[in-house]
């Protein structure tokens, strides 16, 4: 009944969706995402050619996580206007829109790239003054969607981000490290010692943040630090 009074639109094209679809994304929007498979380099998962186990830049400076995965591809170029999943992401991040979450959730219900083997699932947090702003945080959302997946604990208080740093977008790889340098703190080192940490955010772009995530998190004594995105930006 609802449904019939207010139909759908799918958050990729605008268009509407028949209000008997289980699935929110229209066909055609899920036939056009770039789930990510074939070679990847066995740390951060940027697709490599085959017959290579692990890119230059993990050979040439080995990051502090152990592994990083996505689930589908995200292109941040010209042709970002025509990718259905970076119109989902952006909304995300900059609309309060959580009907968005339920969309990325629902991606993920056909298989995630990672083992579900870890004690916390913690998001890269926001700092407090943008978190207020905007009024939520999209990788918390999406660390709660994971967190009830792999029924795993979900843990938003401990990591915090500690320096607003500037938008990160559009900078290279050595400027955004820069950026988020020392921008982390754990409040509760105990609830990270010896503990195998899942960060979630929603795009990888350089690696930088969840690089500086994990290196705090590793001078608390975690057993381990992998990151889960929904996107893999290349
Ligand atoms: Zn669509
Ligand atoms: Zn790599």
């Amino acid at each position: 009944m609802l449904a019939f009074l207010l139909p759908l639109r799918c958050p990729g094209c605008g268009l509407f969706v028949p209000p008997q679809t289980a699935r929110r994304l229209c066909p055609a929007c899920r036939a056009s995402l770039q789930r990510i498979h074939g070679p990847i380099c066995s740390v951060c998962g940027v697709p490599l050619a085959a017959g290579f186990e692990i890119c230059a830049k993990c050979a040439k400076s080995p990051p502090r996580f152990g592994k990083a995965r996505a689930l589908f591809l995200y292109a941040t170029s010209a042709r970002a206007h025509t990718d259905v999943l970076g119109s989902i992401i952006r909304r995300h991040k900059y609309g309060p829109n959580q009907a968005l979450s339920a969309v990325l959730a629902e991606l993920i219900e056909d298989g995630l790239p990672i083992e579900p083997e870890y004690d916390v699932i913690m998001p890269v947090p926001l700092h407090h003054r943008r978190l207020l702003k905007r009024g939520f945080n999209q990788a918390a959302l999406l660390a709660a969607v994971l967190s009830r997946k792999l029924c795993c604990r979900l843990d938003v208080t401990t990591l915090i981000r500690v320096i607003a740093t500037s938008p990160q977008t559009a900078q290279d790889f050595d400027s955004r490290r820069r950026n988020v340098h020392n921008a982390f703190a754990v409040r509760y080192p105990q609830r990270v010692a010896d503990r195998k940490v899942l960060l979630v955010d929603d795009v990888l772009t350089t690696g930088a943040t969840v690089n500086e995530c994990a290196r705090v998190l590793r001078l608390c004594g975690a057993a381990g630090i992998d990151v889960l995105t929904i996107a893999r930006a290349i």
